[in-house]
C-alpha cells in the first residue's frame, strides 16, 4: 500500500499580520481563504487516543474552491524537534460520497466525538505549504508542511523568523487534542 507521510510544524502565534509578512518575505504566495469544518470519529473498539490515530471527515469551503475529504491519520513518529511526522491517507470525494461514507461508518459503530471549525488561509511555496489558522474560540496558529525532509533547513530559517517575531510556542498537539483539552472550540462560526 502506498503511504504518504505528512511532515509539518505547528506554532501558536500572536499576530497573524506579522506571520503573513514573514511568509511573503520567504517566497510564500497567498492562495485562498477557507472555512474548514472537521468531524472526528471514535472507533467502536479501538481507542484512537491510545493508538494516536484519527479518522476525520472534513468540509473545506474556500473563496476559489471547495472540497469534501476523508482522512486517516497515523501515530506521530519521532521527528527532529518540532517537526511532526505521521502517515496521512486522504481521499477527496463529492458531497454524496462524503455523506454516505459517514452514514456507513456510523452504522458500523463509529461515533462522532468532536466537530469544530477554523478559518484557514492557504499559502504555497516550492515544495512547501503553509496555513494561517484561526481556531475559533482558541486562537491563531501557523502550520508549515514540507514535501521532503531535505527542505528542513529552509523551514528552520522561516521558523526562526516567526519565532523571533510572533510565535508563542511550537505545538505538538493536533487541533483535535487542543479542542478536546480546552473545550473551547466551536462547530461553526456564529
Ligand atoms: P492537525 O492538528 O491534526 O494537523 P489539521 O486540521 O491541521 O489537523 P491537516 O491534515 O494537517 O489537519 O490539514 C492541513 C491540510 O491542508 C493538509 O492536507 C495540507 O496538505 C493542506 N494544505 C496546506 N496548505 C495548503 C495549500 N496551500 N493548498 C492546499 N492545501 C493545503
Ligand atoms: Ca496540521
Amino acid at each position: 500500500m502506498h503511504e504518504e507521510k505528512e511532515l509539518e510544524v505547528k506554532l501558536a502565534i500572536r499576530d497573524p499580520e506579522v506571520a503573513r509578512r514573514v511568509l511573503t518575505s520567504h517566497g510564500f504566495e497567498y492562495e485562498d481563504t477557507c472555512l474548514e469544518v472537521d468531524i472526528y470519529y471514535a472507533h467502536p473498539c479501538r481507542d484512537f487516543v491510545k493508538t494516536d490515530e484519527a479518522l476525520r471527515f472534513r468540509t473545506r469551503k474556500c473563496n476559489a474552491s471547495s472540497h469534501y475529504a476523508v482522512s486517516y491519520k497515523g501515530p506521530r513518529e519521532r521527528g527532529i524537534t518540532g517537526l511532526k511526522i505521521r502517515t496521512e491517507l486522504e481521499i477527496v470525494v463529492d458531497e454524496l460520497a462524503w455523506t454516505t461514507l459517514r452514514s456507513i461508518m456510523e452504522k458500523l459503530g463509529f461515533k462522532p466525538i468532536a466537530e469544530f471549525a477554523k478559518m484557514r488561509e492557504l499559502y504555497k511555496a516550492p515544495r512547501m505549504k503553509a496555513t494561517l489558522d484561526t481556531l475559533f474560540g482558541v486562537g491563531f496558529f501557523l502550520e508549515v508542511e514540507l514535501d521532503r525532509m531535505e527542505d528542513v533547513t529552509k523551514l528552520n530559517d522561516l521558523l526562526g523568523k516567526i519565532e523571533r517575531n510572533t510565535a508563542i510556542s511550537t505545538i505538538d498537539k493536533t487541533y483535535l487534542e487542543i479542542c478536546l483539552e480546552t473545550g473551547k472550540c466551536r462547530p461553526r462560526v456564529e
